[in-house]
């Protein structure tokens, strides 16, 4: 069965036992609801892998706190070997981007994961429509154990927008 790892990079120093609680419910959300359903790799969290960075400092474009969207690491232009999938988020809850309302980073996280789950390098399309599948519901959350995480769109939803 393919293992997915995940390395979260927390520069934010958010304390241990948040990480480790927020990394459940994303364990529970990704390998419970998303992979029956997109079918994805399981999801493991450790300390190799695709690398996805809290930094409170990060704000592309200036004012947003939000993300690459699961871009490929630096120096990957295209999807090759040894280049995988990264992501950074912060912990910033400003609005920005896609996002109207502001989310918390639990929420950001979730949703960089599972996109990156789903779409690793960016390449995915149904009827034309580039598969990142927390952008139709980037301002929904959903609470699992306790922990605001992003909603997510199914296959269908392609199928019925294009
Ligand atoms: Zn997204």
């Amino acid at each position: 069965m393919l293992t997915q790892p995940i390395h979260i990079i927390n520069r934010a120093h958010i304390p241990a036992r948040t990480i480790t609680r927020v990394e459940r419910a994303i364990l529970y959300q990704a390998n419970h609801d998303l992979r029956p359903v997109w079918h994805t790799p399981r999801v493991s969290f450790t300390n190799h892998g695709w690398g996805v960075l809290i930094d409170p400092t990060f704000r592309p474009g200036g004012a947003h706190y939000y993300d690459h969207g699961g871009l490929i690491a630096p120096g990957c232009t295209t999807p090759a070997p040894g280049c995988h999938a990264h992501a950074t988020i912060s912990t910033k809850t400003l609005r920005g981007g896609i996002f109207t309302t502001p989310l918390p980073w639990t929420a950001v996280l979730s949703h960089e994961i599972i996109e990156m789950t789903v779409d690793p390098h960016l390449t995915r399309r149904i009827n034309d429509s580039l598969v990142e599948v927390c952008d139709p519901t980037a301002d929904q959350t959903r609470t699992i154990q306790g922990v605001k995480l992003s909603r997510w769109v199914p296959p269908a939803y392609y199928h019925r927008h294009h």
